[in-house]
């Protein structure tokens, strides 16, 4: 059984007689057309929580492009099925003016992460999800709060901001769901037609590629540019930057963990994607 809460004062009632009655509260927070990489999110929660919250949520202030917000797409009935399918107990699906019942004044922001990747090109994208996250961790107060490392600007921005401000939760990181061919499950992959389908691809091999060269030896992102170059002819290249996972910085030589990210546009459809890979050890996914 899922429950549907659309406003915040219910759920704070519900989850506050959860909390005295000892239950652990697991926070999932989406933007609904719910996949296989959300599905997981909620997996991992599940065993891991007494009550798990997953939140439905398009959240108009972090788009950057109007047309975006329109076109995302929605499909509450069939993600309330999959809520109910993985145990998902309650899913707060609020409106924009239950979340945003008069102009934002007050906002989170953290800039030193995010000038670089996703950022230099979302002007205002990640005071958007700073700040809605911050307000669902105020309302749902969770214990632990689940995100993917598919979003690793974004993950980074939330274990940020969750250790700055003080606020009582485990961020919890979730590797990247893939399709077998390697791209990263996301909700803007329906948009991509038959041929932009296959050209998707590049994003994940370019990253597998640069992580395989760190892996043999190679340590000057230049020459690993020039070998992962060839991957993205034929499509729109926004960024493929090697950084340091913690500070999201460019790096120039690679002697510690690196994070490789990269976004793609086919039309009108941005891809992002990354992986991490442990200099010296094992290679890992931030998918
Ligand atoms: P979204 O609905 O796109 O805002 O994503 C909601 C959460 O699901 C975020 O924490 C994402 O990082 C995570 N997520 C999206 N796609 C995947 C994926 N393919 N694998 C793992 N997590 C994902």
């Amino acid at each position: 059984m899922s429950q549907l809460v659309p406003e915040i004062a219910r759920l704070r009632l519900l989850l506050d007689a959860h909390r005295k009655a000892g239950k652990t509260i697991g926070l999932v927070p989406t933007m609904g057309a719910l996949h296989a990489g959300h599905r997981r999110l909620m997996e991992v929660a599940r065993p891991e929580s007494d009550v798990v919250v997953t939140t439905i949520f398009v959240n108009p202030t972090q788009f950057d492009r109007t047309g975006d917000l329109e076109q995302y797409p929605k499909t509450l009935d069939q993600d309330l099925a999959l809520c109910r399918e993985v145990g998902s107990d309650l899913v707060f699906a609020p409106t924009a003016a239950e979340m945003y019942p008069q102009p934002q004044l007050a906002w989170v922001d953290v800039p030193e992460l995010t000038t670089h990747l996703c950022g230099a090109g979302r002007p205002g994208h990640f005071r958007g999800v700073a700040t809605v996250v911050t307000k669902l961790l105020l309302i749902a107060e969770p214990d632990r709060a689940y995100f993917g490392e598919k979003d690793a600007q974004q993950l980074a921005v939330i274990r940020r901001l969750v250790r700055d401000l003080n606020i009582p939760v485990t961020v919890v990181g979730v590797p990247t769901v893939r399709e077998p061919d390697g791209l990263a499950i996301s909700s803007r992959n329906r948009h991509l037609n038959a041929y932009e389908r296959l050209q998707a691809r590049a994003l994940s091999q370019a990253l597998f590629a640069a992580r395989d060269a760190i892996l043999a030896g190679e340590r000057s992102v230049k020459k690993i540019h020039s070998a992962v170059a060839p991957f993205f002819d034929g499509v729109r290249l926004e960024y493929c930057s090697i950084v340091d996972p913690q500070t999201l910085t460019p790096v120039e030589h690679i002697e510690s963990p690196v994070l490789i990210a990269g976004a793609i546009w086919l039309g009108t459809t941005r891809l992002i994607d990354n992986v991490t890979v442990s200099v010296g050890g094992s290679a890992g996914e931030a998918g």
